[in-house]
């Protein structure tokens, strides 16, 4: 890999179609970090979408610009970097910080894969060129919005749906799903919205037979997560708490899941995204991918993920325009049916953001070179 000569970083705000509701209090617009990264007549784009504030984890969209432009980009410009480890060394000194991490690294996959001349899903060790994705329901204003759009979920096709669950649209909401839908398959996501107290509010969800319950417990919890697994029988998923290889380790040691959503920016970007992979792999559990609200850019990046082996669940990957008027990228890229996208045949990851459109919803911006 050639020398890293430019890296440019723009903080983007981009209005939401419809609020955006979870445990965590309500979205209207979102604040990803894009990073341009330039090599030559190449360069990769990564995404970084933290939220406007540090409701979903502690970093955020300022602060995400603000440790890449003042911290993490300095170390990296000017370096002749020949793989994600590389690019993770040079910068493991500074804790924490996954997503401002993860969009350099992202932004070097799409170079690494481009000067490779591959489609970045096949530099990344995938194994199929299509992906599935889920269906994903937040509260509503009533049960009966919400069977109605389920409804429209199974008769487009999709194979699993994801309900959002927090106090207030919990129990009662599962079982008229469940009555309503008896064979579909189903799991919650309660965003770290719960305690060991509710211990017996998750054993009565056992009777739904829910795929499994993402992320019950604190969003950096792992030993409450355990002894809650020890007393249900559905499955755990950790999303939240697996921010890093190390904390992928731990839970699987401790038994705390048995299922791993993967946001690969979460974790720090696709080189520690593809260990924790292996390593579920290799632990015998099935991982899947989830979003963050990503523009079409970041989106990309999950699909690309989306295709490696391990993979075993239809994932929270969705062309934007379900979220979003106005996108970076283009979000219709690879949707190739209501429920799956194709990868694209293109080099490095298909996708990049439109210069145009880039401009108008850029807040802020900084311009380093070699
Ligand atoms: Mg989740």
């Amino acid at each position: 890999m050639p020398t890293i000569e430019t890296i440019d970083v723009y903080r983007v705000r981009v209005p939401l179609v419809y609020p955006f509701r979870t445990a965590y209090g309500s979205d209207d617009v979102v604040e990803p970090v894009l990073v341009r990264m330039g090599s030559g007549k190449l360069y990769g784009w990564g995404e970084g979408q933290a939220f406007q504030f540090p409701t979903y984890c502690p970093e955020y969209g300022a602060g995400v610009f603000v440790t890449i432009r003042n911290v993490l980009a300095p170390m990296l410009i000017g370096r002749k970097i020949d793989s994600g480890d590389e690019l993770h060394r040079l910068i493991a000194c500074f804790k924490g910080n996954p997503f401002a991490k993860g969009t350099l690294d992202m932004a070097w996959w799409d170079l690494y894969a481009k000067s490779r001349n591959e489609p970045l899903w096949r530099t990344l060790g995938g194994v199929r060129d299509v992906v599935e994705t889920g269906a994903d329901f937040g509260a509503m204003e009533s049960i009966d919005a919400l069977l109605s759009k389920i409804g429209e979920a199974m008769k487009a096709g999709f194979k699993r749906v994801k309900l959002k669950f927090c106090p207030g649209w919990d129990v009662d909401m599962v079982h008229a799903v469940r009555t309503a839908f008896p064979n579909t398959t189903f799991h919650i996501d309660c965003n770290s919205g719960y305690t060991l107290k509710d211990i017996d509010m998750f054993k009565r969800l056992d009777r739904y037979n829910l795929a499994m319950i993402e992320q019950p417990m604190m969003n950096d919890d792992l030993v409450d997560h355990a002894t809650l697994a020890r007393q249900i029988q559905t499955p755990i998923c950790l999303d939240e708490s697996v921010t890093s290889v190390d904390k992928a380790r731990k839970a699987i040691e401790i038994k705390a899941c048995r299922w791993v959503n993967i946001k690969p920016i979460r974790v720090g970007g696709l080189t520690p995204a593809l260990k924790i992979h292996d390593l579920c792999a290799a632990a015998g559990i099935p991982c899947w991918v989830g979003g963050m609200l990503e523009t079409a850019v970041g989106a990309s990046h999950c699909a690309a993920m989306a295709t490696l082996p391990n993979m075993k669940y239809p994932n929270d990957v969705f062309p934007s325009s379900r979220f979003f008027k106005v996108d970076l990228g283009r979000p219709e890229l690879f949707l190739s049916g209501p429920s799956q996208m194709t990868l694209p045949k293109a080099i490095g990851l298909g996708n990049e953001p439109d210069p145009e459109m880039l401009e108008r919803l850029t807040v802020e911006k900084a311009s380093l070179k070699a």
